[in-house]
């Protein structure tokens, strides 16, 4: 005879303020925070600029295809990827417009791009001729390079760059450059962004006196729009701000935009213990209590995208809206916090890495800043077993990742 499972195994998925008991390890993501910081960018910007969602790196950790989903249907219908997976990717999960490849696709791949109209960056005008002779209808942008000297055909190629305009198959519907100083106003940067901006605007110039159109003409990223909103361009192609936050936290920016931090990060408490005076906790016995101390170890590590440096630079979770220092060494699935001071705490009970937890906060920024690093990279290491969960007040959605 068939007995059936367990009451609890019926139950269906908890919404996010429930989390912790249904997940190890998990990333809140503020659907409502995105629509407000992408209203904040696009405000600060002339009216006839649009933005360009970069939506690369599984869109900076936030979840690529929900949050490509959402923006469609909030009415965004372009996209900026870095290869050509990803844009196949957001096609496959139905996502609508222009998806542009910012960097580099073999020449193999043609027909894939073709396949899933996808628009390619033409990343100089010898791989645009390469990509012509593929002779497949394909959509295009020409990349400039104003001065950063990564991608691009460099602009001082005039006929090289007009050349990428007459070919044959290729469907030329954008010209963009990217900065490589733009965030910072310190005078010498400034200088060298405003040549950028220059030299960008004198090869558009030079396309149209040629006859060639140009089409959607882009040349910012987020610190871009924050430091430079009176540039004047069709396009703008933010990251790390549309997600609500800055590459350093105390970068000072000249727009006054109110960012909101779109992603939260949290994980389970596995179990609470008592640990004796001079016994050693973790791996490599790198933490040996000089008293009775009171540990929580939590369920997730630096396999999750946690840097293992976070626990040598004075690194500390939120639990029951206190702080819990991080204690031993940081291991791929766990690590170990101290909760001598914090009462009640069980397993079960959820500690955060990146939010909110009572009155205290974790900002990306603060665990960039003890790391070395840029939010940036803190986001978008964010691994692919670490649950993203949605939430926007407007449609209070119990989604769970694809
Ligand atoms: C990643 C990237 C962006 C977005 O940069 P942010 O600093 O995150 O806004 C824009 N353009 C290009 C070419 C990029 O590679």
């Amino acid at each position: 005879m068939n007995t059936l499972p367990p009451a609890a195994l019926l139950l269906r998925p908890k919404p996010a303020s429930e989390a912790s008991s249904v997940r190890r390890a998990w990333a809140e993501i503020n659907l409502d925070h995105l629509d407000h910081n992408l209203l904040a960018l696009k405000t600060a910007l002339p009216s006839r600029c649009d933005i360009m969602p970069v939506v690369k790196a599984n869109a900076y950790g936030h979840g690529s295809i929900q949050v490509a989903q959402y923006l469609n249907r909030i009415g965004v219908n372009q996209f900026a990827v870095a290869e050509i997976e990803e844009g196949i990717e957001l096609r496959k999960h139905g996502v609508k417009g222009d998806i542009l490849i910012l960097s580099y696709t073999p020449l193999g791949r043609a027909y894939d791009l073709f396949r899933y109209r996808l628009t390619q960056a033409i990343v100089s005008a010898e791989y645009g001729q390469a990509l012509n002779q593929c002779g497949l209808k394909l959509k295009a942008h020409v990349k400039i390079d104003t001065g950063m000297n990564r991608l691009g055909e460099p602009y001082e190629n005039i006929q090289a760059i007009i050349s990428c305009y007459r070919l044959e198959h290729l469907h030329v519907m954008g010209t963009f450059s990217h900065l490589s100083v733009s965030d910072s106003t310190r005078s010498e940067q400034a200088a060298f962004t405003n040549m950028q901006v220059e030299r960008f605007l004198h090869v558009i110039r030079q396309i149209e006196a040629a006859g060639c159109s140009p089409g959607a003409v882009h040349i910012q990223s987020s610190y871009g729009i924050l430091n430079y909103p009176a540039i004047d361009c069709d396009l703008a192609r933010p990251g790390i701000a549309l997600y609500g936050l800055l590459s350093r936290e105390d970068d000072a920016v000249m727009a006054p935009i109110e960012l909101r931090p779109v992603l939260s990060l949290k994980a389970a408490v596995a179990q609470v213990k008592e640990v004796r005076a001079n016994s050693p906790i973790g791996y490599g016995h790198k933490f040996i209590p000089s008293q009775d101390i009171r540990i929580a170890t939590l369920t997730i590590g630096y396999g999750d995208g946690i840097p293992k440096t976070l626990a040598d630079n004075g690194g500390y979770v939120l639990i029951r809206g206190q702080r819990a220092g991080i204690i031993g060494n940081i291991c791929m699935d766990q690590f170990m916090v101290d909760v001598t001071a914090i009462h009640g705490i069980r397993h079960g009970d959820t500690a955060t890495l990146i939010g909110q937890d009572g009155s205290e906060t974790i900002t990306a920024g603060q665990i960039a800043s003890r790391c070395g690093t840029v939010t940036n990279e803190i986001v978008s290491r964010i691994g692919s077993r670490v649950e993203r969960v949605y939430t926007s007040t407007s449609n209070e959605q119990v989604e769970t990742s694809v």
